[in-house]
């Protein structure tokens, strides 16, 4: 797969929605029903939310609905932990599914039932074979299965020995049930798949009442029919797994027959979207928790302040295709600075601070000043900042011996203090290392507002802070986990970004920023969007950079 730039399409408008449009039109369906069905092994990424968005989004553009269906049937990884988070995040994105909240354990008596349907039927036996000669037995691509010596038991003997396996007579991995379809099968899944497994283990809803539990392949089309599902619509890696799909739903006498369609899955530059990945890299302490804002999970995403809105916003924009690509993620980043940009109010904060004393401003005072909140939305209001003789301004904003274009502060230089006045550097002061630790400078009163009377320009505006009523703050800036836009899902250590977290201590943000809530981003002028970490103890104000203003991470990667 190579990285595409996707044509952003029509909204609403893909081959998916075309079949549920069809399927209205000529009455097939007199109502849509689909279904989100993640399995609770892991908290959701970006790459559910494109099946989150297009499956919920049918349902409510189509009038019909969305069921969430936790596909729980490997109690050896689910936990209640990941459900409760599925369950958050799906709400964060901003859909409900109603009472339409089911499990695929719900259906466990009723999936027992038709495995002995299929049983009677001579259509599915009890193999004895161990996991590996199970493997070895399923042939290739090019060459035949060969048919399991345990394949022409008598249905009493299957049975007998199915419902043993219920009863827990046997140990993990002694038998299993497979279906019985045809061992030379040009499709792999069509080679006697299996359909439940012995497994010993606490199930988060059903404790340990069962001790066989179905495969996916087997749960997922019965469950789909017994809820009625129209269209399963499922990622492309399982289009092979259409006809096993079909198969169960024509042998067993199941209420519906749903269609099942697959659609690209999202791949992302410089990230990795695998629950397998995500998972290692949390247990392995690569990052701080399922949430990190360095993660791809929807957790995540929200604790680095990105909106749900950002998110759909950026799913309609990629669309929905029958191709497998790979996105850039600067796609996403745009998405998130289009919501950012109207809703995120305008603040100062001065992240690696310089300190300033206005010379000529007199000692021990001050005055208000008014700034915009948000410079295209006038309802957004003003709010009042503190001048006075003490400021920070950006260590950046100063440069003692500048090249050319340099137009922020240097010796001799003046500059506007955005809302304020314009100053001129005087001298830097240094400290016995040489270090610059002041600037000394003087103020124009007559600038007051930012502009000159005389008429004269000034090339650079400098965000600043009062030094005497800005409060203390730490920033945390991230870029992406993995160096590589195709990191190795196989050895992802290795691609880990050594600085994918920046973390700046000795911040100093305006006054107005020191009850911010972590719900309410905000724009740092000429820095990015931030909002407030949710995770930091109370009273310590952690700000997470959400994306920069522009794409700077392109430059540092050297790929612009
Ligand atoms: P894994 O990461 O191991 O492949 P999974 O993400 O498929 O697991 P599920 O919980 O089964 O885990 O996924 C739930 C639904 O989300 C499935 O229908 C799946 O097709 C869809 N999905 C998963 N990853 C993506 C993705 N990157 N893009 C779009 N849909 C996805
Ligand atoms: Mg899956």
């Amino acid at each position: 797969m190579t990285a595409v730039d996707l044509p952003i399409r029509e909204a609403g408008r893909d081959f998916i929605r075309d079949i549920v449009a069809a399927d209205l039109a000529t009455r097939r369906h007199a109502t849509i029903v689909t279904r989100f069905p993640p399995e609770p092994n892991g908290y959701l990424h970006i790459g559910h939310a494109k099946s989150i968005c297009l499956n919920f989004g049918i349902a409510e553009e189509f009038g019909g609905r969305c069921h969430l269906r936790f596909d729980d049937t490997n109690p050896a990884k689910e936990e209640q932990e990941y459900i409760d988070a599925i369950e958050r995040d799906v709400r964060w994105l901003g859909f409900d599914w109603g009472k339409h909240l089911y499990h695929a354990s719900d259906y466990f008596e009723q999936l027992y039932a038709w495995a002995e349907h299929l049983i009677r039927a001579g259509k599915a036996y009890v193999d004895d074979q161990s996991q590996e000669e199970i493997r070895a037995n399923r042939g290739t691509l090019t060459e035949p299965g060969r048919n399991s010596p345990f394949r022409d038991r008598t249905v009493e003997g299957n049975l007998d020995l199915f419902r043993r396996m219920r009863a827990g007579e046997f140990p993990n991995g002694a038998r299993v049930l497979r279906a019985k379809i045809d061992m030379a099968a040009g499709n792999i899944n069509l080679r006697d798949p299996v359909l439940y497994r012995i497994l010993h283990a606490t199930h988060p809803r059903t404790g340990t009442a069962w001790k066989i539990y179905p495969s996916y392949d087997y749960a997922h089309g019965q469950s789909d029919a017994i809820e009625g599902i129209t269209h399963s619509i499922c990622t492309l890696e399982f289009e092979d797994h259409r006809p096993l799909y079909d198969w169960l739903l024509d042998h067993l006498p199941v209420p519906s027959h749903p269609r099942q369609y697959e659609f690209a899955r999202l791949n992302l530059t410089y990230t990795l979207l695998s629950k397998r990945v995500l998972t290692e890299l949390v247990r392995g302490g690569h990052v701080a928790g399922w949430d990190d804002p360095r993660m791809p999970t929807i957790a995540g995403l929200r604790r680095r302040g990105v909106p749900p809105s950002a998110v759909r916003d950026f799913v309609r924009r990629i669309g929905v295709a029958k191709a497998n690509s790979v996105v850039d993620v600067a796609m996403f980043d745009f998405s998130v600075r289009e919501v950012l940009n109207k809703t995120a109010l305008r603040r100062m904060a001065v992240l690696r601070p310089l300190k300033v004393v206005i010379e000529n401003y007199p000692e021990g005072q001050g005055e208000e000043l008014e700034a915009v909140n948000h410079p295209d939305d006038p309802s957004a209001g003003t709010r009042r900042i503190r001048f006075g003789r003490e400021l920070y301004v950006e260590r950046d904003d100063f440069m003692e011996n500048p090249p050319k274009k340099f137009f922020r502060l240097s010796p001799g230089k003046e500059v506007r203090l955005r809302y304020a006045y314009f100053i001129t550097c005087r001298e830097a002061v240094k400290n016995a290392a040489g270090e610059i630790v002041e600037l000394r400078c003087s103020y124009d009163p007559a600038t007051r507002g930012g502009n000159a009377p005389d008429g004269r320009k000034v090339q650079a505006t400098l965000h600043w802070v009062s030094a005497a009523d800005s409060v203390a703050a730490e920033a945390r800036l991230y870029n992406p986990l993995f160096t590589k836009p195709d990191p190795n899902a196989a050895d992802f250590v290795a691609d880990l970004n050594p600085n994918s977290l920046e973390a700046i201590t000795g911040c100093r943000v305006e006054a107005a920023l020191a009850d911010a809530d972590s719900g309410d981003p905000v724009q740092f002028e000429r820095q990015g969007y931030f909002c407030r970490d949710p995770g930091a103890p109370p009273g310590r104000l952690v700000f997470n950079r959400t994306v920069g203003l522009r794409d700077t991470w392109a430059k540092v990667a050297g790929k612009a």
